[in-house]
């Protein structure tokens, strides 16, 4: 029997886990027990149970492991229980398979051995609970990218998002506010991608959550609860110190995820030694639509990060760092002081060529300090990985000599905000040593475990000269002392010398050419030896958990370290991008402009390589229009343009320097873009669909202080209604809004906006035709464009030429028709009057662009008629008689129409 699928809630599983159990409990074959009663414990979990070399699920475990890790279900015999159903991981694939069905939503306990299997049942408890959200292990984790358990507690007219990486001990709160928290928590959830989200049991399902869905008891996300856990676990009297002790819905959200630590894992909870608290006022707000289209972290085309704005500033040397970066370029900034502190330290990292690669070159030996350290603070560090964080601790020393030699004061003051750790250092060298016998606890850090050695020493030199001893007291030459993992030491005597072995030797075992023997001696040698050994392992180990302990006590200023690192390695990384690629240091402000001379598509320009970007300004806001009306011909280079001028702004807003000449930008408080047609047909949304729902979003969420970007509005549907909605969406933005808006059309017949609206330019790609061939010149000249140039660019694309002749003959039969072309002022135009007469012309036609089609005449006096009538004075009849009449009149005028 397969379970449902992964969603499951607890009380299900409770119920299940209970119908599994024997009434008579000890009817049941031990190991049978022994599982269901540690099933029994954590019933919302698949129990992985270890039985030899593989991890075992039994019962609907079996079948769910089977489907979701794709392993083959077998069954297995518990005596008289009967068989029943099983799927093995092999142990040493454990986290290849475990990845997978964590990827599946599934919550994963692994049940241990704790005894050495002999006789009996062997001891066996759950060691660890793994959750999509709360993993830490390092080889189940993306090394660049966060793992994120979200928490939210919906609290009335607010909503608190909380979120964790386990593996880094990042944790911060926020509140959403207002009409639009729920797009905000949306948007929000888009830019963190959590693994998993904790809701309360009684919050209805809500749209955008992304992750696993895990349900926990509403009381988990009670502000004065929560905040009570918080307090303890930082051991602080009041939430004040963190920024969020007046927003309940915050605490509420960040409690919860604490409990649900100490529920899962207690041990991640070291890594958790602050909470920051963070403000959407601080941030730019920017929808999951904007953010795909802007391709910041991933390429649409290639899914991957290839092609992506982080593909070219990722110049990272560790994975810590390239996490860093990617938060930094998910979460572009509207606080001037930090984007200029940003700024002034990539400036200062550009101008010191010598010691950026210095630094560079050190970050490199330093790792992933952070999720070392998180290691260390589960208890998980190796002798071997304490070396690594006492090299890393070693490598920041370094780094902090250098930045606090370098001439810039920007570099100087970072260097303040990285605590030292060189004590850390010292204590991890006191304590182990690397040699010729390995990674293990250096001599004379612990008495006893230099006993325990010295004890193995002498019985070792004990049995190297025992061979000797023996060779001389029996006269045997041959005899040999060895050793085997099954025997352990043994004395090994050749046949023929066999009648020559004393009588205190005890025979072991037969081999092909001799026999083997033992004596008491041997054995004791032996029992020291073994004694010593498991001494010498507990004591090193008790030595390791007492180092960890010891770090972990310093678990705040070691993460405060690391992060302040990797931060460094993301500002080198910018910094390398900025000399590479040729970027300026953007003049920030609070103005309202948008000014970027020669500016260059950051990623288009590094992805060419035969021939130059050629770059191209754009001014928009301050006393200049608002709203540029960009046209020109297919494959001009519009959409370049708009997603350029959208990611200068976002490098800027960043704290990044930019692909431009100089540029100066007005902090914007939201960015949007609608570009491109896609569907989303698994969502229930046509092309046309999506494109109205992300330009009503744009609508409904842009203020004056927001950058829009807008491509081809209206394309998804007739070119009446498409140009009808892409002008009322642009009056919008000009009357209402304001927004600083780029919008680039393929409806000519916009640009006569510029005359009457004064907020609104126009702008055109420029393109030469000759002998019948279009030269693309990418350049963004002022003015509109002439036209299409579709039909050209269709050939260019492979169409056949007896397509694309006719093509050309249907387009001069519809311009004959009507001009596509600049339109003609409106009072020449010729309005289709009726339905029937638009039904005459030979496809689609273009609109004037003054006004829409007026009412046929027969309407226009219908409606004043019926303005100037006096419906109070009027009886039912008298109005349903004129009524009538108007209808009959309207008819006729139809009638009319059609006949002539
Ligand atoms: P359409 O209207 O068909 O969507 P478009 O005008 O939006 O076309 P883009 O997609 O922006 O055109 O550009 C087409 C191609 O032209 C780009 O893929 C790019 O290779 C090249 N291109 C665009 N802008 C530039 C530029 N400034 N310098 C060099 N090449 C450019």
């Amino acid at each position: 029997m397969a379970r449902a699928g992964s969603r499951q809630t607890g009380t299900q599983r409770d119920h299940q886990a209970q119908s599994e159990r024997p009434a008579d409990s000890s009817a049941l074959v031990p190991s049978r027990r022994q599982y269901l009663e540690l099933k029994q414990q954590y019933p919302h979990a698949i129990l992985l149970y270890r039985l030899g070399d593989f991890y075992e699920a039994f019962d609907d475990d079996a079948h769910i492991v089977a489907r979701d890790a794709r392993i083959t279900l077998t069954s297995r015999s518990f005596g008289r229980n009967g068989r029943v159903p099983m799927a093995g991981i092999p142990h040493h694939a454990l986290n290849y398979y475990l990845s997978r069905l964590l990827a599946a939503g599934h919550t994963v306990a692994i049940a241990e051995q704790l005894s050495e299997p002999g006789r009996g049942l062997v001891e066996r408890a759950v060691t660890r609970v793994l959750t999509p959200g709360t993993v830490a292990e390092t080889a189940l984790l993306p090394s660049t990218e966060n793992r994120y358990l979200a928490a939210i507690a919906p609290l009335g007219d607010r909503i608190g998002l909380a979120w964790v990486d386990v593996s880094t001990g990042e944790f911060t709160t926020l509140e959403l506010n207002g009409p639009s928290r729920a797009d905000l928590l949306r948007d929000e959830l888009a830019r963190l991608n959590p693994a998993e989200c904790l809701l309360p049991d009684t919050a209805e399902t809500m749209d955008g959550i992304i992750g696993h869905i895990t349900r926990l008891p509403h009381w988990h996300f009670a502000p004065k609860r929560a905040a009570a856990i918080l307090c303890e676990h930082f051991h602080t009297q009041a939430l004040t110190p963190f920024g969020c002790a007046e927003l309940p819905g915050a605490i509420g959200a960040a409690g919860a995820i604490l409990v649900y630590l100490q529920q899962t894992n207690p041990a991640l909870l070291a890594m958790l030694t602050s909470l920051r608290t963070e403000s959407l006022g601080r941030t730019v707000w920017v929808d999951a639509a904007t953010r795909r289209n802007l391709e910041l972290t991933r390429s649409l085309h290639t899914g991957g990060t290839r092609g992506s704005l982080l593909s070219v500033l990722d110049h990272t040397k560790t994975a810590m760092g390239a996490r860093t970066l990617r938060r930094i370029v998910s979460q572009p900034l509207r606080d001037l002081a930090e984007l200029q502190r940003r700024q002034g330290i990539i400036a200062a990292l550009v101008a010191a060529t010598r010691v950026r690669h210095h630094l560079g070159h050190i970050l490199a030996s330093v790792g992933d300090l952070e999720r070392l350290i998180s290691r260390v603070t589960q208890g998980l560090a190796t002798a071997r990985d304490l070396l690594q964080l006492k090299s890393a601790l070693e490598g920041v020393e370094a780094l902090l000599g250098h930045l606090q030699a370098a001439q810039a004061p920007a570099l100087r003051s970072f260097a303040e905000n990285i605590p030292s750790c060189a004590d850390l250092a010292v204590m991890i060298e006191a304590a182990i040593i690397e040699d010729a016998e390995g990674v293990r606890i250096r001599p004379g850090f612990s008495p006893a475990l230099d006993q325990a050695r010295e004890a193995i020493r002498e019985t070792r030199q004990w049995l190297a000269s025992l061979e000797q001893q023996e060779r001389e007291r029996t006269g045997i030459r041959s005899l040999k002392v060895g050793y085997n993992k099954v025997f352990g030491y043994y004395i090994e005597v050749t046949r023929p010398n066999l009648p020559n072995v004393p009588p205190d030797y005890i025979r072991k075992q037969t081999v092909a050419n001799g026999e083997r023997f033992i004596t008491a001696a041997l054995k004791e040698a032996e029992a020291r030896i073994l004694s010593a050994e498991g001494e010498i392992e507990a004591l090193e180990r008790a030595a390791l958990t007492d180092l960890c302990h010891t770090l972990t006590s310093h678990a705040d200023r070691l993460l405060q370290t690391a992060r302040r690192v990797a931060e460094l390695d993301a500002f080198i990384a910018m910094a390398e991008a900025a000399v590479r690629y040729n970027w300026v240091a953007p003049i920030l402000d609070e103005s309202d402009c948008i000014e970027i001379v020669q500016g260059r598509h950051p990623v288009v320009e590094a992805t060419m390589t035969h021939q130059p970007f050629i770059p191209n300004d754009c001014m928009i806001g301050g006393d200049g229009p608002r709203i540029l009306l960009v046209t020109g011909p297919n494959m001009g280079g519009k959409s370049t343009y708009l997603r350029q001028v959208a990611l200068i702004v976002w490098l800027a807003q960043i704290g990044s320097f930019v692909p431009a000449e100089r540029a100066r930008i007005g902090l914007v408080d939201r960015i949007f873009s609608r570009i491109g047609a896609h569907d989303d047909l698994a969502g229930g949304q046509s092309t046309f669909m999506v494109e109205m729902v992300e330009t009503a979003t744009i609508l409904h969420q842009a203020t004056r202080k927001s950058l829009v970007i807008l491509d081809e509005i209206g394309r998804g549907t007739s070119t009446y209604d498409g140009l009808a909605i892409a002008r009322a969406v642009l009056e919008d933005l000009h009357d209402r809004i304001g927004a600083r808006t780029l919008f680039a059309t393929h409806y000519l017949e916009l640009t006569a906006l510029s005359e009457t609206f004064p907020g609104i330019a126009n702008a055109h790609v420029e393109v030469l035709e000759r002998d019948g061939r279009v030269i693309f010149f990418y350049t963004v000249r002022p003015g509109p464009a002439d036209r299409a140039y579709g039909i050209h660019v269709a050939r260019l694309a492979g169409l056949p030429p007896w397509v694309a002749d006719r093509a050309e003959a249907v387009l001069a039969e519809l311009t004959n028709t009507r001009p596509v072309a600049m339109p003609a002022p409106p009072q020449e135009e010729h309005i289709p009057a009726s339905p029937w007469e638009a039904g005459n012309l030979r496809g689609p036609y273009q609109l004037p662009l003054a006004g829409f089609p007026p009412p046929p005449v027969a309407c226009q006096a219908v409606a004043h008629e019926l303005a100037a009538l006096d419906l109070s004075s009027m009886t039912p009849r008298e109005a349903l008689t004129w009524l009538f009449a108007q209808q009959a009149r309207l008819r006729g005028h139809a009638t009319h129409q059609v006949g002539q």
